[in-house]
């Protein structure tokens, strides 16, 4: 028998950036908040020492280890799915701070075309624009409601950035200046502007100068060190949720953090949860943790596992398109430069080793419907980016197609190239689709027995499209930089997950929101519409991928869903938004 722990207002499963937010603000309102956290304590004392490039980028040992459990992957439903084993495949975030600590920091708003994709999609160009099988919907709620949650965000994490020309209306500008412009940034940004588009500076968390967050947290000013995406910072630099929301919940005295808790079931009685069951990673002892309310912010794949295995919701079928448990599970095309060109520069050279996750420039005419799709075979699109993360060590041996790959030209030609290899990328998002989903797998468990989480999805003919059009837009700019010699990727095939080299590390969907539950698992505060005590919280809520990095849109619903318990708990409860109070669009 599990052992009964006694009764909080809030539990919620997982600590990182959506569960520090959901306990932060609840613990400040004065609610008694439990996280559990399968991983351990993280403080920035464990970022010390920590540019050790062989641990942390190339075996990824911040980030959760797929030996006990994982997720299987196929292409499509006539396949069997076979386990993911590499880290480099699959990046999921462990201990407090989660995905948090080793993001690069790339803070960006998606448009208020994407907020209502569906609607805004066939006023301007007709239904007939949606390709066959792809299921785009509105998300109930529009770029102007989220607007003030995603102000919050930017201003707890103190965004550096810029407005660039096509940017959404923002209430407040970014709480802290740009960071600074490289060289390589400045050629993208002449570049730009000679071929007539519209260049800035990406927005960035890796903060410009020191700054205090109106919860009176400190993150420290940026110093290019290099060593971001894949590590926690160590001059606490990077904001993260490590040194912002969860340290002001921990302040309140109201938060309980229980790191090495594995939740494996939401617990309910009739259509009202209950509290969660969870193991004790270091004793294997059960608890039960009872509570008015359960909040999953465990990221996309085990929030959806969680619901398919508590059999909470009515679980997607691909056949038919009904269900919503499931649905729409998508990925997101470009942060692992997936669609890019590399130039190489014969006569000039660049000082490459300095950078940080999110220092670099970006155009934005070719995204959301920026720009007339009348005679495109897409829609939506993507951003044309030049990212500058740093050369570290062991890993700037680019050289040009043809040069062998060992040996005498090998070792001359990677020594003269290293720092004279730019490489420019379209960052855009995959549409989903009706047979793109997530499901329990059959046959692989977990070392307890429970069934993997599934995904089904492959490129789709729309990827393909966009793709070709982005290659295109990168080698146009490559050009007009003057590189001398530019190598496009080759055209996306069939999606190998160890071949292709694409990395599951912004995977959404699977419960999504929507107006209505009969297109959505939750509403616009992330309620469950069959469960009005359970809130489902994170990126398994968009019901598609915007173009860019998702973890502003995240913490953004995460504000939202907060501001929406605290709403629940003071008024008694019942569902904070009416079924298909707006008109419905699928
Ligand atoms: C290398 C890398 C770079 C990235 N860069 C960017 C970027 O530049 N910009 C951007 O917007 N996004 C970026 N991301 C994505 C970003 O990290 C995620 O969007 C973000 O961390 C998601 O926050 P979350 O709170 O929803 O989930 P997570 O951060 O994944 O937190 C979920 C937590 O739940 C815990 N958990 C899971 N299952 C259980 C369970 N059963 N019981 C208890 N606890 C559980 C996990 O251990 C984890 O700590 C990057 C990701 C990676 C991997």
């Amino acid at each position: 028998m599990p052992t009964q722990l006694d009764k909080v207002d809030v539990v919620t499963v997982g600590v990182g950036w959506t569960g520090g937010i959901i306990a932060a603000e609840l613990s400040k309102a004065g609610y008694q908040v439990v996280g559990l956290e399968r991983g351990g304590e993280v403080t920035v004392d464990d970022y010390l020492h920590s540019k050790d490039q062989l641990k942390y980028d190339s075996r990824i040992g911040l980030m959760h280890s797929l030996s006990n459990d994982t997720v299987t992957y196929r292409n499509n439903q006539d396949m069997e799915a076979l386990p993911i084993r590499e880290n480099s495949n699959l990046r999921n975030g462990t201990h407090t701070g989660g995905g948090g600590k080793h993001w690069a920091g790339q803070t960006w708003r998606y448009l208020p075309y994407d907020f209502e994709i569906y609607s805004q999609t066939v006023d301007r160009y007709g239904e007939e624009k949606i390709p066959e099988g792809m299921t785009i919907q509105d998300w109930g709620i529009t770029y102007d409601e989220l607007e003030p949650y995603y102000d919050r965000f930017e201003q707890t994490a103190g965004i550096s950035g810029e407005e660039g020309s096509f940017g959404p209306e923002r209430s407040n500008p970014y709480p802290t200046p740009p960071l600074k412009e490289s060289y390589p940034m400045r050629m993208f940004r002449e570049a730009a502007d000679n071929l007539g588009y519209h260049p800035y500076r990406l927005p960035s968390a890796n903060i410009s100068e020191t700054y205090e967050n109106p919860d009176g947290q400190t993150i420290y000013a940026c110093q290019y060190c290099s060593f971001c995406a894949n590590y926690g910072c160590d001059f606490a630099a990077k904001s993260d949720p490590v040194i912002t929301v969860i340290p002001t919940a921990q302040e309140t005295g109201n938060f309980e953090l229980r790191t090495g808790s594995n939740v494996t079931r939401i617990l309910y009685e009739g259509d009202q949860a209950t509290g969660v069951l969870f193991t004790d990673l270091e004793t294997g002892e059960e608890f039960e943790q009872p509570a008015d309310i359960v909040v999953l912010t465990s990221y996309t794949f085990n929030n959806v596992r969680l619901l398919l295995l508590s059999e909470i919701g009515d679980p997607y079928d691909p056949e038919t398109g009904e269900g919503v448990i499931g649905k729409n599970f998508t990925d997101h095309h470009g942060p692992d430069s997936s669609c890019a060109a590399i130039g190489f520069f014969e006569d000039q050279k660049f000082n490459l080793h300095m950078g940080a996750g999110a220092l670099g420039i970006v155009y934005d005419d070719f995204v959301g419907d920026n720009f007339d799709h009348t005679d495109e075979d897409f829609i939506h699109g993507g951003m044309v980016r030049y990212q500058q993360g740093g050369a570290n060590p062991m890993t700037n041996n680019e050289v040009p197609n043809g040069t062998p790959n060992w040996g005498r030209e090998f070792k001359e030609k990677s020594l003269y190239y290293a720092n004279r290899s730019l490489v420019v990328n379209f960052m855009f998002n995959s549409m989903p689709y009706q047979d793109h989903y997530l499901d329990l797998d059959p046959t692989y468990t977990d070392s307890d027995g429970d069934p993997l989480i599934r995904m089904t999805y492959d490129f789709s003919d729309h990827d393909r499209s966009l793709f070709n059009f982005g290659i295109d837009l990168c080698v146009e700019m490559l050009e007009e930089m003057g590189a001398d010699i530019i190598e496009p990727n080759e055209e996306m095939d069939r999606f190998e997950v160890e071949s292709t080299g694409f990395t599951f590390q912004h995977s959404s969907g699977g419960a999504i929101m929507g107006d209505s539950p009969d297109t959505s698992a939750v509403n616009n505060y992330l309620q469950m519409w069959d469960m009005d005590n359970l809130f489902v919280v994170g990126a398994s809520a968009f019901p598609h991928f915007g173009a860019p990095n998702p973890t502003a849109t995240a913490g953004a619903l995460a504000y939202r869903a907060a501001e929406g318990i605290e709403e629940y708990l003071e008024n008694g409860g019942g569902l904070l938004v009416k079924e298909r109070e707006r008109t419905k669009h699928t």
